[in-house]
This record gives C-alpha cells, structure tokens and sequence, in this order.
C-alpha cells in the first residue's frame, strides 16, 4: 500500500481481519443463499463501532476515509453484503456533511455514526439511474414545505431504514438537473417501500422500489439551498466512490485467496495443479491487478482526506472505483475459471464472489459513467 498507515488505521485493519476471519466469514454463505438480511452483522459492526469511522471527530469518528476504506475492504474479503452494511449508512452520511445545515447534521450524524440510526440513498428511477439530472420524481412547494409524487427503484436498505435521503426534481418538467435530497422517514405517510428486488448479486442487503403519493415532506428536511442539491449528490458520490473501489480490493483479495486454496489442493496429469505455469501466472496477474487497485483506491481516499475536492476529487475517485470494480471482476471471473466445475457449484463459495464482483461494476455509477467523468476531465 503506498499510503503510510497511522497506527490507528493500522489497529482498524488487524481489528476487523481477526473480527472478519472469525465471525463473518462463517456467516457469508448463509446471507448469500438466504437472502436475508443479516441483522446479527448490523448489530457487530455496531457493537465495533464502526459506522463512525469516516465521520468528523465532532461526532465521535476518526474522519478519515482510508480508515472506512481499510474496515470494507477487510469485510468484503469475506462476505460482501456485510461490507455493504457500512456503505449503505455511508452515503447518506456523506450527502448530508456535504449539503446538510448544521442542525441536520447535529441530528443526524451522531445517530448515523452509531448505527441507532439507519439510512439509505435514493436517485435511481424506473427511466433514469445514470442520468442522475433526468430524474422525473417531483417536489412541488407547498406551505411549510414539499409534496413529493413518482416512483423510485432499487433504493437499498430502505426495508431497515429509518430515514431515506431522497432525490426529486424542484424545477420545471424541461429543467434538468434542478434537484433536491430530502430527509423522508421511512413511516411518513405517502411513503411505499415495496417488494424487495430478488438479485442476483449483494442477496443479503434488500433493495426496493419506492412510491410517493403526495408524501409531505417539512422544508427543514431539504438538503442545501433549493434546486442545487445535484452538487450535493455528486459531492457525496465522489466522497464515497473510493469506499466502492475499497470493496473491489477486498472481494478480489478474497476470491484470489480462495483460487490459491484450492489449486494448491487439486491435481492433474499427476501434479498439482498450483505447478502449470500457465496457472501460476493467473495468480500473479491477479495480485498485480489487486495492487493497483488497491495503490488507487488508498490515493482517492487520502485526496479525500486531504480536503481535495471538484474535477481532480471526481477524476480520482472515477479512476479509483473503476479500476477496482472491474479488477474485483476479473479476478473472480478467472478465480471461477481455476476451480473447474467446483467453480459453478454452490459448495463452494467462489461463484458469490463472482455475482457480487458484477454488481460494483453497476452501481455508484456504473464503469461506463466513470468512464466518461474521467475523460471529461481530460478532454473537456
Ligand atoms: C444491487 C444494486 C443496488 C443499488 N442500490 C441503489 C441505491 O441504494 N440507491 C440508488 O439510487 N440506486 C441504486 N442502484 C441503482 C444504480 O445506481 C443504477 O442501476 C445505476 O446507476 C445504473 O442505472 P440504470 O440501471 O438505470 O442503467 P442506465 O442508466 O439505464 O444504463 C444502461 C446502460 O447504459 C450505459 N450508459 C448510460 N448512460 C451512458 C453514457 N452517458 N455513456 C456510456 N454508457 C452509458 C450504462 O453504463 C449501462 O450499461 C442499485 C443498483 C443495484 C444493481
């Protein structure tokens, strides 16, 4: 790692490995094929303390983001969804440091950061995810605040929540990109969680649609001044993204790790399988891959850190998730290919790895959109 770790970070690193090796890894399988989610997780990552770790000292927290990075990316080496647990509460988290007044902040963050309170993030619709700024659901001004109409999808973490931070559009039909979050208990009425999504990949965390039905909502509860809550979106993603990148380390870290265990105990044509060169070179391809990963997602996390922000905060943090989210992939496509047959069968726990490598491909933006955020920083 080129960062330097304090002695801190380095304690919240061998603190959650030990916890990870011995208390979440044997539960990883379970909340995969169960799909259900795992409360006794939620209530150990509590009881460690860890929500609290990317916010202000204020509210209790080390405020610092290579820490949230170290602590997801130990998770996620061993069970996805349990890493998902923390960077669900986190992007609220961040969107409201990044656009809340201080009393928001002041009734939130403390609540956030030791996981009393749960939180989620609502953009996506059913016509528009990664047109963030084409969002159709609307926020009209009445006395003392907004009514909110349209509908939601995949909003994760909803089913648990207590508040979602929801985008709507305060602008015109033909206005793009004039938005607001908005702090929506999840009991308000007007407010519809529905059916949880049945997925493929991140099983264990439920997402769901959204449906608002002239839900009131206070103006004390809106994110930053009216119509400029976009900027507060994309300051909260580009805040969060390394923590994305940080799971892609960790899955991929885990899924090499398992495709060394078992060629190490498999052989062919009289030998063992960890001997073909052409096998030993997968292996060393993906630990390359997983240490720039890991240099680029440390990078981001520190420009964090450090108080960067704007074009060069979003280009870093685009070439940090990107480049880590499709490592995760590769590496868990190709730990698949090396377990054989026994990489198709749910005996083994290397095809999770590969469903939920895909999934950090698609979300916070999908690798396309980092894609285009990257170039518009070098060609305008
Ligand atoms: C498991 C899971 C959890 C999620 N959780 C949440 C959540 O908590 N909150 C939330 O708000 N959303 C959430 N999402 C939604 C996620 O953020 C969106 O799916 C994502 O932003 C992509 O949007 P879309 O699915 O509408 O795809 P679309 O935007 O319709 O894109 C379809 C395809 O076109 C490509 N594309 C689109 N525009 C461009 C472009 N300009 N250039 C190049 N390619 C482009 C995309 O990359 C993609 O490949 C979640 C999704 C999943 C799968």
């Amino acid at each position: 790692m080129s960062v330097q770790l304090t002695e801190d970070q380095q304690g919240i690193r061998d603190l959650v490995r030990r916890v990870a090796n011995e208390k979440v890894a044997p539960r990883a399988a379970a909340i995969d094929a169960t799909a259900e989610y795992p409360e006794d997780m939620f209530a150990l990552l509590r009881e460690l303390g860890l929500f609290a770790l990317p916010l202000p000292a204020s509210y209790g927290g080390m405020d610092s983001v290579v820490a949230a990075c170290i602590a997801v990316e130990e998770l996620c080496r061993v069970c996805y969804n349990t890493a998902y647990l923390l960077v669900v509460q986190w992007t609220p988290f961040s969107a409201i440091l990044a656009g809340g007044t201080q009393a928001q902040r002041d009734l939130y963050l403390p609540k956030l950061s030791t996981g009393e309170m749960r939180a989620c993030f609502s953009v996506t619709e059913p016509q528009s995810g990664s047109d963030v700024a084409g969002i159709r659901a609307r926020a009209e001004k009445v006395p003392g605040g907004y009514r909110l109409n349209g509908a939601k999808i995949w909003c994760t973490g909803a089913a648990v929540a207590d508040i979602i931070l929801l985008a709507a559009r305060v602008g015109g039909a033909d206005e793009r990109g004039v938005i607001n979050l908005f702090i929506v208990p999840t009991d308000s009425p007007g407010l519809t969680i529905g059916r949880k999504e049945p997925k493929m990949g991140a099983r264990g965390v439920p997402s769901s649609p959204l449906f608002m039905d002239n839900l009131f909502v206070p103006e004390e509860n809106r994110l930053g001044s009216e119509g400029r809550g976009f900027k507060v979106v994309m300051e909260a993603f580009n805040k969060a993204r390394p923590i994305i990148g940080a799971r892609g380390v960790g899955l991929a870290q885990g899924a090499m790790e398992h495709a060394i265990d078992f060629i190490k105990s498999r052989h062919a044509f009289g030998q063992n399988v960890a001997e073909f060169q052409g096998v030993r070179w997968m292996i060393a391809d993906m630990a390359i891959q997983i240490a720039a990963a890991r240099n680029l997602v440390y990078q981001a996390a520190s420009a964090v850190d450090g108080g960067e922000s704007g074009a060069e905060l979003a280009k870093l943090s685009a070439i940090a998730k990107c480049h880590a989210t499709d490592t995760a992939m590769r590496v868990a496509t190709d730990a698949v290919q090396l377990f054989g047959a026994s990489g198709i069968s749910d005996d083994y726990p290397i095809n999770r790895y590969f469903r939920d490598a895909k999934v950090l491909q698609i979300v916070e933006g999908t690798n396309q959109i980092q894609r285009n955020i990257i170039a518009r920083t070098l060609l305008g």
